[in-house]
C-alpha cells in the first residue's frame, strides 16, 4: 500500500520546540506567560490593522466569547453563513440563541449579500432583529467584505468575521482577520498554521480584548480571595501551545506560498480536463489556498473520484456539507439559492498541505487522471 497522503496536516518549522522548551525552563507552564504574549504580538503585527490579539484555546471559545462579549442571549437570533464547517454555528446555540442561515453565492462560495438582506429584511419583520452576522472567508477565499459590511451597517448589526480558515489572505490589500467586529482565527491541527490546538479572538478594542481575557480565565474579579460576579469560561491558550504558535508564525507566509502553489500545480494539471473546474480569485481577493477544491459535473463523478482516490491511500472529501441540511439544524431559518447545495453534490477538496512533495502531488494527479480515463 503506497503512505497516505493526507488533506492537509500539521507542518513545523523547527523552531517551535526551542519556544515550548524555554516555557519548560522557566517554568510557566501555565495559561499564561511570555510565549502567549509574544504569541499574541506576532499575531498583532501579522495583521498589521490596529487591532487587539487574545490567545485562546480555540477557533470556537474565541467564537463563544464574541457573542457574549455581542450581548447575544436566550431567545436572539444570529445570522450564520450555511456554507462553513459546523464550529461556525455551534457557539450560537451555546448562547441559547438560534442560528439564521444564509445560502452563498457563486464567485466566493460565501456569504450571498442578497440573500443576506432578504434575512434580515424578513426577521425584522417577524419581530426579530438578528443580533449578529457570522461570514466566513471558507477554504481561504474571502468574502465579498465590502458587500457584507455594507449591509451589516445599514441595518447597524454587527459582524463576526470567521476567519478561522483564512490566515494570510487578503482583501483589497488588508489582512482576513482584520473585518469584523470581532474576528476569530483557529490553529487546530489542520489549519494553515497550527499549535496543535487553538485559536485567538481579534478585537476592535482594548477594552474588548480584556474583557475576552477575563471571560477566558474564569471571570474572576479583583479580591484577594476568588469572586465572581459573571460565569467564566476556561478558555485561555496555554504558554506550552502559544510557543508551538511562535514557531509557526516564522513559516505562516512560506505556508501560503505552498499552499498557493499546490492549488496552481492542480490547476495547470486539469485545464484539458473539461470535467473539473476551480474557484477563480476575483479582482482584488487574495486566497491563501487554504485547501484546492475542485469542482466536477455531477454528485456521482465527486463520489466516484473520491473513492477512487480513498483506493489509492489519497485522503479527499466532500465540500462542507451546508448547516441547513445538517439534521441538528433542521429546525432552523433558512434563506437559501440552490448554490451551497450545488457545491456540497459537485465540489471536492484534495490534498493541499503546505507539506505535500512533489512525488505526492504527482501520485493525487495520476490518481485523479486514471479516475478519468476509466470511469
Ligand atoms: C476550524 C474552524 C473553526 C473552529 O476552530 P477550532 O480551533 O477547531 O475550534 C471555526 N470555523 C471554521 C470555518 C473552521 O474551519
Amino acid at each position: 500500500m503506497n503512505e497516505k497522503i493526507w488533506l492537509s496536516s500539521p507542518h513545523m518549522s523547527g523552531n517551535e520546540q526551542s519556544y515550548v522548551k524555554e516555557a519548560f525552563d522557566t517554568n510557566w507552564v501555565a495559561p499564561l506567560g511570555p510565549n502567549v504574549n509574544n504569541f499574541e504580538n506576532d499575531l498583532k503585527s501579522y495583521l498589521k490593522e490596529d487591532c487587539h490579539v487574545a490567545a485562546l484555546a480555540s477557533g470556537t471559545s474565541a467564537l463563544h466569547l464574541s457573542l457574549i462579549l455581542l450581548g447575544v442571549s436566550h431567545g436572539d437570533e444570529v445570522i450564520c453563513q450555511s456554507k462553513t464547517f459546523s464550529a461556525s454555528a455551534n457557539p450560537i446555540v451555546y448562547q441559547g440563541a438560534t442560528p439564521v442561515f444564509v445560502d452563498s453565492e457563486r464567485d466566493t462560495w460565501n456569504m450571498c449579500p442578497i440573500q443576506l438582506e432578504i434575512a434580515i429584511k424578513d426577521r425584522i419583520e417577524k419581530g426579530n432583529k438578528p443580533k449578529a452576522i457570522i461570514a466566513v472567508h471558507l477554504y481561504g477565499m474571502p468574502y465579498k467584505v465590502t458587500e457584507i459590511n455594507d449591509i451589516a451597517s445599514k441595518y447597524n448589526i454587527p459582524v463576526v468575521e470567521d476567519s478561522a480558515e483564512s490566515l494570510g489572505s487578503t482583501y483589497k490589500g488588508k489582512n482576513c482577520g482584520t473585518f469584523g467586529e470581532f474576528s476569530i482565527l483557529s490553529f487546530n491541527g489542520n489549519k494553515i498554521i497550527t499549535t496543535s490546538g487553538g485559536g485567538a479572538l481579534v478585537s476592535k478594542t482594548l477594552e474588548n480584548k480584556q474583557k475576552a481575557v477575563f471571560l477566558a480565565t474564569q471571570a474572576r474579579d479583583n479580591a484577594p480571595h476568588y469572586l465572581h460576579s459573571q460565569i467564566g469560561y476556561n478558555y485561555r491558550m496555554s504558554n506550552i501551545v502559544a510557543g508551538i504558535g511562535r514557531g509557526q508564525m516564522t513559516i505562516l507566509d512560506s505556508h501560503v506560498a505552498k499552499r498557493r502553489s499546490n492549488h496552481e500545480f492542480y490547476v495547470n494539471s486539469f485545464k484539458e480536463n473539461d470535467k473539473i473546474t476551480f474557484l477563480k480569485e476575483p479582482e482584488g481577493y487574495f486566497s491563501n489556498r487554504w485547501l484546492s477544491c475542485i469542482l466536477l459535473d455531477s454528485e456521482s463523478t465527486r463520489e466516484g473520484l473520491r473513492l477512487a482516490l480513498e483506493k489509492e491511500n489519497i485522503e479527499s472529501r466532500p465540500l462542507w456539507k451546508p448547516m441547513h441540511q445538517q439534521p441538528v439544524f433542521k429546525d432552523s431559518p433558512s434563506y437559501l439559492n440552490g448554490v451551497s447545495d450545488e457545491l456540497f453534490e459537485k465540489g471536492l477538496c484534495l490534498p493541499s498541505g503546505s507539506n505535500l512533495t512533489d512525488a505526492e502531488l504527482d501520485r493525487v494527479v495520476s490518481a485523479i487522471n486514471t479516475y478519468f480515463v476509466t470511469c
